[in-house]
């Protein structure tokens, strides 16, 4: 497995040093699995301010549909042709059909009961409730719809990252078409395995743990790394080692994905960033495919809250960060050591 960097050099006269020559680098990266690349840029890192978003919350909260008061009057429920049935619930979460889906089986899945929650309220039983009502819902959709091998839990946290409304809920997808992505490590991992006769998913394990340089941590379960060429500004990756189908998420390898998800949440709050994106990924019925998680935050650029995607993954699609992994690897293990060796009393039921 190949970690290839190229590192490039532009120059130019500088005006702020009387027209002397200056050097900007930064580092094209391949990702070992797909070949996509990701440029780094070594640009100075601008703090990011917290961004005030009382007044969306407050007006959001005039009529949400996903708040208690009238989430059963006004949310649709299961088809029964479809699934077994009307809706999932755990906990405070509640999983019903996508009013607007992207393809056959879409759902949501609102996650708390409180109308709005910042990315450092969440706790590991908010998420595993969620993500168990989700793969409640898949397991159901798979047992009448055979076709239906692609499945995801998705979430666009906060307008900044797509989510329309403001009252935290999960998009999930269960579909016999796959996305670019699917489609993409699909034909990676079946050349990667003619090549070496060996799973691609292992061998990244395996290679990040002997180099060290971006994992956060491994169990028997679960192992969290920070992606060698990131598709976001950084890009967390929790790989379930065993899990194959998404009603496998249970007992410990459920508390250890929420747990994980909450830490990297945290992590994210404390560089004042308030929007993430994250896609967990299952494909059915394929040995080549191991689940995992892929967490990226988003925000936008001061002073005119400038978009973070602009032509370059518009139109080229190419991630540009000015972050690098290693260096986000190292500040996320100390954020995880907090919350997972001193134990967060909020996840205590
Ligand atoms: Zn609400």
């Amino acid at each position: 497995m190949e970690f290839v960097k190229v590192l490039k050099i532009s120059r130019y006269l500088d005006p702020s040093h009387n027209f002397t020559e200056t050097e900007w680098h930064s580092e094209i990266r391949y990702d070992p699995l797909t070949g996509h690349s990701t440029r780094i840029l070594d640009f100075p890192i601008r703090e990011v301010k917290k961004a005030d978003i009382s007044a969306v919350v407050e007006s959001s909260q005039k009529f949400c549909p996903f708040c208690p008061e009238v989430i059963e009057l006004v949310t649709p429920k299961f088809h029964p042709d479809l699934v077994d049935q009307e809706r999932y619930a755990k906990g405070e979460a509640l999983c019903v059909p996508n009013a607007f889906p992207y393809d056959e089986n879409g759902a949501v899945t609102v996650m708390t009961r409180s109308h709005y929650l910042g990315l450092s309220e969440f706790t590991p039983e908010n998420i595993s409730n969620a993500l168990s009502c989700c793969v409640s819902y898949l397991q159901d959709v798979y047992r009448r719809q055979k076709d239906m091998i692609y499945q995801s839990v998705n979430w666009n946290y906060m307008p900044l990252a797509g989510g329309s409304i403001i009252h935290p809920h999960l998009q999930i997808m269960a579909s016999s078409s796959p996305t670019n992505y699917y489609v993409d490590l699909l034909s990676s991992l079946d050349r990667y395995r003619q090549a070496t006769e060996r799973d691609f998913w292992p061998d990244l394990v395996q290679e990040e743990h002997r180099l060290a340089e971006r994992l956060i941590s491994r169990t028997e379960e679960m192992t969290w790394l920070v992606a060698f060429a990131p598709m976001g500004i950084f890009d967390v990756i929790g790989v379930l080692n065993h899990v194959r189908y998404p009603w496998e998420l249970a007992g410990q390898t459920l508390d250890q994905l929420a747990e994980g998800i909450v830490s990297v949440m945290r992590y994210i709050d404390s560089l004042n960033m308030s929007s993430l994106n994250m896609s967990l990924y299952f494909l059915l019925d394929n040995g080549l495919f191991t689940p995992h998680v892929r967490i990226c935050p988003r925000v936008s650029i001061p002073p005119y809250d400038t978009s973070q995607i602009n032509y370059m993954w518009m139109l080229h699609r190419e991630t540009l960060t000015i972050v690098k992994p290693e260096e986000a690897c190292v500040s996320i293990r100390s954020v995880w050591e907090n919350t997972h060796m001193t134990g967060d009393p909020s996840s205590t039921p």
